[in-house]
């Protein structure tokens, strides 16, 4: 079968770096929708709220108060889910690993990304986005540097339908004595190819999308963004270090510039999308910090938007997904000609333009 109509007809894709796989079914974004519909909320428009435990000058939960902090503030979670003193152990209560628990030592901090209350990655500036790439690749040396951290997750939760209630700007880096499963099984997979093909994974397969292109959004001199062919969420992106590079502590300056406006690039587009300030899950995948050298390791980011045709009908994981594995309607090639062919400056910035 020539390749146009297999990816016309059910197919199934694989995933290299889970080596999961993902069933496509391109026919079904035809059928009548008659899902949910929510009703869009306003985005903030406060640049200083009261009320915002995040916000320069507030009071947290926990009850500590936030510094007048005027450009990047980092603190360690009030209500950590990890915690650094930890009593080493391990319990097999069957003796066959079937009840199998181990201690876990752990750091979790909260990256308040500007002290504006109002702004998203798609609204703050260059300048602005490359001093919290800056305090990124900062956390992940430091805490990395730890002897009893192997792995740093960098991560931003954005919006209500993703479970992040406050809409100030901010990220969140968990640290972790041993790799994540996500992370391990993306190890263990580029090491794999690395061995068989004495070449990196992710440097391999990002030539093979920038020279077909149909499944680029955007790229710059540096960084490039493709609904990865394996993609599960309708508009999931997978955003590459051009140069490989294992983590964001080597990255010079010129590319950490180029890591923010590709940032920018890419956010702007999600939000011109349903014009709404786009909700999603993204993080950082980097080397492990467990003293290893981790050379087959392609410094990457995810980018998992639960969206599926707008601002409030969502793509649910239920029933086979739960209980087999992921499925979609609209191909990743559909969603990147989506993406990339949307207007390049933010709605809200070409509606205040034309209100001038
Ligand atoms: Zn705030
Ligand atoms: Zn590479
Ligand atoms: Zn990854």
């Amino acid at each position: 079968m020539e390749l146009g109509n297999l990816y016309k007809e059910p197919h199934c894709r694989f995933n290299p770096l889970t080596r999961d796989w993902v069933l496509v079914s391109p026919h079904r974004a035809e059928r009548p929708w008659q899902g949910q519909v929510e009703t869009a909320k306003a985005a903030s428009t406060l640049r200083y709220d009261p009320t915002c435990y995040l916000c320069p000058g507030n009071e947290r939960a926990g009850g500590a108060r936030n510094p007048k902090y005027e450009n990047i503030f980092v603190f360690n979670n009030d209500f950590a889910a990890l915690k650094p003193e930890v009593q080493p152990a391990r319990h097999d209560d069957s003796g066959r690993g079937l009840l199998l628990s181990e201690s876990e030592a752990g750091i979790c901090k909260v990256v308040c990304f500007s002290p504006r209350h109002d702004l998203t990655l798609a609204r703050m500036t260059v300048p602005e986005i490359t001093s919290l790439v800056d305090i990124w690749a900062k956390e992940y040396s430091e805490i990395g540097s730890l002897p009893y951290i192997g792995y740093v997750q960098i991560f931003e939760n954005r919006g209500e339908i993703m479970g992040c209630s406050n809409p100030h700007p901010h990220g969140q880096i968990w640290a972790n004595q041993t790799v994540p499963n996500e992370p391990r099984k993306e190890q263990e997979s580029q090491k794999a190819y690395f061995e068989k093909n004495h070449a990196c994974l992710l440097c391999d397969y990002l030539e093979s999308e920038t020279q077909k292109g149909i499944r680029v959004v955007v790229e710059n001199a540096h960084f490039a963004v493709v609904v990865p062919f394996w993609a599960v969420w309708p508009f999931e992106v997978l955003l590459l270090s051009k140069r490989h590079v294992g983590d964001l502590g080597s990255l010079d300056p010129a590319t950490r510039t180029g890591l923010a406006d590709i940032l920018k690039q890419l956010t702007t587009r999600y939000d011109n999308l349903f014009q709404i300030s786009f909700p999603y899950s993204m993080g950082f995948h980097q080397a492990p910090t467990d003293g290893e050298a981790h050379s087959e390791w392609h410094l990457h980011a995810h980018f998992y938007p639960p969206l599926l045709r707008s601002a409030t009908v969502r793509k649910f994981m239920v029933g086979y997904e739960m209980l087999a594995g992921p499925q979609r309607d609209i191909t990743p090639e559909a969603a990147a000609a989506t993406l990339r062919n949307l207007d390049a400056t933010h709605y809200a910035e070409r509606l205040r333009q034309r209100n001038l």
